[in-house]
């Protein structure tokens, strides 16, 4: 009988592991031949593990945005800065405030994770595969597809979102939510590019720093300035990607499920592009002057200077795509300490949740942050 099991051995997993009692007895099942692969892929595999400035309402969303202040003021950007650097890993700031391991390698902090997670008696298994999980009594019993089962007094989720489901996230947490009642705002697709009703295929490659603005009819949802691609089907960089949460927080809100969503964008969704003069190549220039296919340019008032480009939104890149997944188990589901007030001893950590961040190191911070809280709780066991 394990005190704690925790399935999903990614980042927020991986955190709750290191700080649990090291006295109770931890499990970590991980379906997958090896953890933390999304840690590896973060920030360009650079490890873009947090960020310097935060501010709640800015950069995260969700249904209770508040609760990240919670999780923030138990373990911060600067607890997991200090944490990092006591280990003797070393990082620097980028652009828009990223942080990111010195050494430019994902694997050194992976390393550490599993290092002081293994240190703190934690038992790991992978290629775990789950064939169902009961409540009787007062365990929970995870059974492996085998036959095998896990017998656990504890039960932490922290199997991620179901975007990306290429390293093995394919929505078994929110399986397990509605198994036990917990309720859910509905997953969507975060950080990924969109797709134009306009072919911009030959402006492909093109980078240069703008305003975007994403419209419902007249309706402003969401606006950035900051770097942007164009890419064959569409658009992408960090402010689209940001755009796209912002926009699925909106459909959400709206009760647009996803088979609806395609023609809804068709109707309603326009972005705006606001170009400055000196960012705008000579390319993108001349694609949008003489380009007759394309939506025509409303006139900017630079002098002259046309500098704003309405596009219609066709679609989303796909869910494999998505960098992240909107939505999840609801924050007012969980006490402080992230256990389900319907279900005694049941946890969420992590992507799970209905708390998702920018791109930039929120995310991560997300997972931190709830992995510590969470593994805090048990020390009144
Ligand atoms: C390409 C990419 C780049 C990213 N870059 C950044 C970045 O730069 N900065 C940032 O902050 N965030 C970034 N993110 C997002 C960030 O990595 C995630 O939000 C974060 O890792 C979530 O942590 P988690 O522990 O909740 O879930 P995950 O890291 O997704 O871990 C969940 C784990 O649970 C396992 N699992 C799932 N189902 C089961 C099951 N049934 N049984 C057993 N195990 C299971 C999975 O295999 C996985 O190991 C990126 C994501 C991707 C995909």
């Amino acid at each position: 009988m394990y005190d704690i099991i925790i399935i999903g051995g990614g980042a927020a997993g991986l955190f709750c592991s290191i700080f649990a009692p090291k006295s109770l007895n931890k499990i970590i099942l991980e379906k997958n031949g090896s953890l933390g692969k999304k840690v590896l892929l973060s920030g360009g595999e650079r490890c873009n593990v947090t960020n310097i400035d935060i501010s709640p309402e800015d950069d995260y969303f969700g249904e209770n945005i508040k609760a990240m202040h919670g999780l923030l003021a138990k373990f911060s950007n600067y607890d997991m800065i200090e944490w990092i650097e006591k280990h003797g890993i070393s990082t620097c700031i980028e652009d828009r405030w990223r942080v990111i391991l010195e050494s430019g390698k994902s694997k050194d902090l992976l390393d550490l994770l599993m290092r002081e997670s293994t240190k703190n008696g934690t038992e790991i298994r992978t290629m775990f595969e789950i064939a169902k999980i009961e409540k009787m009594d007062d365990v929970f019993l995870v059974h492996e597809t085998s036959g095998n089962i896990i017998q656990g007094r504890n039960l932490v989720i922290a199997t991620g979102g179901k975007s990306f489901s290429q390293v093995g996230t394919d929505g078994f947490g929110y399986t397990i939510a509605k198994q036990f009642g917990i309720e859910m705002t509905d997953p969507y697709r975060g950080l990924c590019g969109m797709v134009t009703q306009e072919d911009l295929a030959e402006l492909s490659g093109s980078t240069l720093d703008l305003t975007l603005s994403l419209y419902d009819d007249r309706k402003l949802l969401y606006d950035e300035h900051g770097s942007f691609l164009f890419t064959h089907t569409g658009l992408s960089g960090p402010i689209v990607f940001n755009a796209v949460i912002a926009l699925g927080e909106h459909l959400r809100k709206l009760g647009i499920k996803e088979s609806q969503q395609k023609a809804y964008f068709g109707e309603h969704i326009t972005i705006k592009l606001t170009f400055g003069e000196k960012s705008m190549t000579k390319k993108v220039k001349h694609f949008f002057e003489f380009d007759k296919k394309t939506t025509p340019m409303i006139r900017g008032d630079e002098g002259g200077f046309s500098n704003e480009v309405i596009l219609h939104l066709a679609d989303l890149k796909s869910w494999n795509e998505a960098k992240v997944t909107g939505g999840g188990v609801k924050l007012g589901e969980l006490t402080n300490t992230l256990e389900s007030k319907k279900i005694e001893h049941l946890f969420f950590i992590g992507e799970v949740l209905d708390l998702t961040g920018k791109t930039g190191g929120f995310n991560l911070q997300q997972a931190w942050a709830t992995g510590f809280v969470c593994a805090k709780g048990f020390e009144r066991n």
